[in-house]
């Protein structure tokens, strides 16, 4: 099953992440994300609200029934977070904090795994590593965009990724092209690619009003275009997914 996951970068307020919920679920995502913990490049930018934030989520979840990904940014908060989210997420910048992977892998909880900016396919899958081996084998792996020379975009999406990480794991692998654009123009060309590419999800951010958001507003879908977006990936991923006779033939 294709998983869409959508909805803001961060938890700001109640009303902005209530409202994107309520789009998220009626254009067709399965989950909600949002971040409580934000892990900014700079400390002077807006951290996120912390356990208020999680609360919000909560209460997103019990209107709209979606589950929740956020993102655990300190293992010191995994009981908070462990107390809302049906996955965690672990933010690029945080791939290789072995620490973190290691009390994800014993609370048992579902994984999303983004891969670190700078980080080859190999650092990805040790890291994963460290998940599993606690017994937690439920680790969805997330390209989001790696650092390159080029800088007309946020980072370049390896939409290799995709068939390579699919090759060499069982995992499920899905797409953040929302980070890896930088701007929201690019968000459905780049989605669109890496559903062709066979990715099993796509996690994209949205927002009700992009240029008043407090973290990465360029990139954020509005909450009006979220449906037809969600329509166009859908329809691409049931054509290329294998017919079931297919697939049970290989
Ligand atoms: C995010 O999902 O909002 C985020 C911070 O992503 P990344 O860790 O990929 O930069
Ligand atoms: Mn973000």
């Amino acid at each position: 099953m294709f998983r869409l996951i959508a909805g803001p970068c961060t938890v700001e307020s109640r009303e902005q992440t209530l409202t994107t919920a309520r789009a998220v679920a009626a254009g067709g995502a399965v989950m909600l994300r949002g971040g409580a913990w934000k892990p900014r490049t700079s400390p002077h930018s807006f951290q996120g609200l912390g356990h208020a934030g999680l609360r919000i989520l909560a209460e997103a979840r019990a209107e709209t029934g979606l589950p929740i990904v956020t993102e655990l940014t300190d293992v010191r908060e995994i009981d908070a977070v462990l107390a809302v989210a049906d996955v965690i997420q672990v933010g690029a910048r945080n791939m290789s904090n072995s620490a973190l992977l290691t009390e994800i892998g014993r609370s048992g909880r579902p994984a999303l795994l983004k891969r670190g900016a700078a980080s080859t396919i190999d650092d990805l899958l040790a890291a994963a590593d460290y998940i599993l081996a606690e017994g937690n084998e439920d680790v969805t792996l997330c390209e989001r965009g790696i650092r390159t020379f080029e800088t007309s975009t946020r980072f370049t999406l390896d939409v290799a990724a995709v068939p390579v990480l699919k090759e060499r794991t069982r995992l499920p692998v899905i797409v953040d092209p929302s980070h890896a654009a930088g701007r929201r123009e690019l968000v459905r060309p780049l989605a669109l690619a890496a559903v062709a590419a066979g990715a099993d999800g796509l996690i994209v951010e949205v927002h009700p009003d992009p240029a008043e958001a407090l973290c990465d507003g360029p990139q954020a879908l509005t909450t009006a275009e979220f449906a037809a977006f969600a329509d166009d990936v859908y329809a691409l991923a049931a054509a290329v997914a294998p017919a079931p006779s297919l697939a049970a033939a290989a």
